[in-house]
């Protein structure tokens, strides 16, 4: 049977059961991305989303998928800072589609980040290149992926972050898979 793998859209939840990510106010980022994942996906008319497993490593999804140009790649996470006051969503894409705003992926990381600052009411700290993280490349957003996006949803340091996201799950869920498929039909 084809795979009609290069079209898809592919979901992640940065982490995973053995790597939690960030932990704060009693959180693992791990679980937090899985929930806004998993509501992603029941809100998704796409029954060919892929996405990771829990058990697997960002690695062995990474190997796992064959993304390609009229793929849309989305990978969750959330930020961490040293106050409990610092919110905000952030997107970063790689360096090559951030050198144009008019680039897919910088169009679909500003919309996500205007969604959710709306939904979440906190503040749009705008897209960003993938150096500008604590990484000089992000392995996922160069798979070959005509879109992909790594979110920074809010910081689970904040408080009343984690609350927040928990609370608007469907709407975040729902608002996020609307947006992934207007990209992933654009191809
Ligand atoms: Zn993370």
């Amino acid at each position: 049977m084809i795979q009609f793998s290069p079209l898809r859209t592919y979901v992640s939840a940065g982490h995973n059961n053995a790597d939690p990510g960030a932990v704060a106010n009693g959180h693992k980022e791990a679980d937090i991305t899985k929930i806004i994942r998993d509501s992603i996906v029941d809100y998704s008319e796409d029954k060919n989303i892929v996405v990771d497993k829990d058990w697997e490593t960002n690695k062995q999804y990474q190997t796992r998928i064959k993304p390609a140009s009229g793929s849309v790649v989305f990978d969750i996470h959330l930020n961490a800072a040293v106050s409990n006051t610092t919110r905000g969503v952030e997107c970063y894409v790689n360096k090559k589609d951030f050198e144009s705003k008019n680039s897919n992926s910088y169009k679909m990381a500003n919309e996500v980040n205007e969604f959710l600052s709306q939904t979440l009411g906190i503040k749009n700290r705008g897209v960003k290149p993938e150096n500008n993280s604590q990484h000089s490349r992000i392995g996922i957003l160069n798979l070959g992926s005509g879109i992909s996006v790594l979110v920074e949803v809010d910081f689970i340091t904040g408080i009343g972050a984690v609350e927040s996201i928990v609370s608007f799950k469907d709407v975040i869920g729902k608002g996020l898979a609307n947006i992934l498929k207007k990209y992933d039909d654009l191809v």
